[in-house]
């Protein structure tokens, strides 16, 4: 019965005279998700509101599911659009629309009526009690309660007239691209992709780098990578994900510095390079998975001592979150399943059996003058052997 969707977004406060740049961003977005469905769409934008209008047939449920992963949306409507063929029409059309979405009668509802086209012959209020009526009338089991109803039945008289009372709770958030782009340090764990996606929903477009370390890591490693953002891209939209060569870094580190160290040395240095193609991509911050105190490489001290290599501000969004919080935000957008595949992370290899936890920063320092003679020229190589690969 449906065919179009009026679709609602969040935070209105911030938009102001920026408002047709979200809007826009949010249009291409659901752009996006709606070429995985069946089906051929068009998405417009009317006197401030955003409809996406079915041109072909399409799967209801579908639909529903992909307009769910587009950040900026915080509820989807599906709306039925009626002609204006005078009101006794528009309320049989009404009581026939309450009784194919309703099929339990028993709720109390609410007539929320608007009235843009102002030639209309009734007023707001009388379209409320003349409808609240007639499906009174329709459905004696119905009641009505205006304060806290059930059903808030929204009729809205434009050109054509819109009915809709049901909505679904998009995932809220703000339309990628509406904050820059950000570089996203993704491993095969459960935290970065999580990371990429908090990040993303804030509107921040996303690149990813991804360090690997063959043959210590193998192809199938790197494969899972890809896959997660694969994942997180339905959400984030195109990561253009970097794959960095590791291994002989991780090698020289191994060969110089003592071990307990090496995890921190480690990812001194997956920042500066992250950094590095941070800003020859137009990126303003990088991203990781870390949260205090996980591991013995994301306590203040550690992070402090990782932090300390980059100028572009690290952001860390799920810093505050539990493992389990963690885990159930990889469940609902699906990466969990991916994320505990048991391949092996070029992190664990050289891992030592009692890193430090808390790193003496002037310490870690002089033991990376120890690098001093080779590490320019294998970051440089590293760098110069990028691999870079667009994901969608
Ligand atoms: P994750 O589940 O994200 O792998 P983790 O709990 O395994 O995190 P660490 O291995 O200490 O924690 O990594 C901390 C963060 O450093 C990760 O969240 C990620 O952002 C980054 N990172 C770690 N290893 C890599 C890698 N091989 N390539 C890119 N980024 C990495
Ligand atoms: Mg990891």
């Amino acid at each position: 019965m449906y065919k179009s969707f009026l679709i609602k977004y969040a935070e209105i406060g911030i938009k102001g005279k920026n408002r047709y740049i979200f809007e826009d961003r949010l249009c291409e977005q659901i752009r996006y998700a709606l070429k995985l469905c069946d089906g051929e769409f068009e998405v417009a934008k009317t006197q401030g509101r955003i409809f996406v209008n079915a041109l072909t047939d399409f799967d209801f449920d579908e639909v529903v599911e992909n307009l769910k992963t587009v950040f900026g949306i915080s509820a989807i409507c599906p709306v039925v659009k009626l002609e204006d063929e005078g009101f006794d029409k528009l309320c049989a059309d009404v009581i026939d629309y309450m009784d194919k979405v309703y099929s339990d009668k028993s709720f109390t509802f609410k007539v929320d009526a608007r009235r843009a086209r102002k030639n209309y012959p009734k007023c707001s209020m009388e379209i409320n009690c003349d409808i609240g009526e007639a499906v009174l009338n329709a459905f004696p089991q119905t009641r009505v309660d205006v304060h806290n109803p059930d059903v808030m039945l929204h009729i809205e008289i434009r050109e054509m007239i819109y009915v809709y009372s049901v909505v679904i709770d998009g995932p809220g958030g703000l339309p990628i691209g509406t904050n820059g782009k950000g570089m996203l340090l993704l491993s095969g764990g459960i935290d970065s992709p999580v990371a990429g996606y908090m990040i993303s929903k804030r509107g921040v477009k996303i690149d990813a780098v991804y360090f690997h370390a063959p043959p210590y890591t193998s192809d199938r490693a790197k494969q899972k990578v890809v896959d997660l953002a694969k994942l997180v891209s339905r959400y984030s939209g195109p990561i253009t994900l970097h794959v960095i060569n590791f291994t002989d870094i991780q090698l020289y580190i191994y060969e110089k510095c003592p071990h307990d160290e090496l995890t921190i040395i480690m990812r001194r240095y997956m920042m500066r390079i992250a950094e590095h193609i941070a800003a020859q991509s137009g990126c303003l911050g990088l991203i990781t998975g870390e949260s205090i105190g996980q591991v013995a490489s994301q306590t203040m001290q550690s992070l402090a001592a990782t932090n300390e290599v980059c100028t572009m501000p690290v952001y860390r969004p799920l810093i505050g979150f539990d493992k389990q919080e963690i885990v159930e935000v990889s469940e609902k957008i699906n990466t969990y399943e991916t994320s505990i595949l048991p391949y092996e992370d070029c992190c664990t290899i050289f891992v030592a059996k009692h890193p430090v936890t808390k790193p003496n920063l002037n310490v870690i320092r002089k033991h990376e003058t120890n690098l001093s003679e080779g590490i320019d020229a294998l970051v440089q190589t590293a760098l110069d052997t990028d691999e870079v690969i667009v994901v969608e």
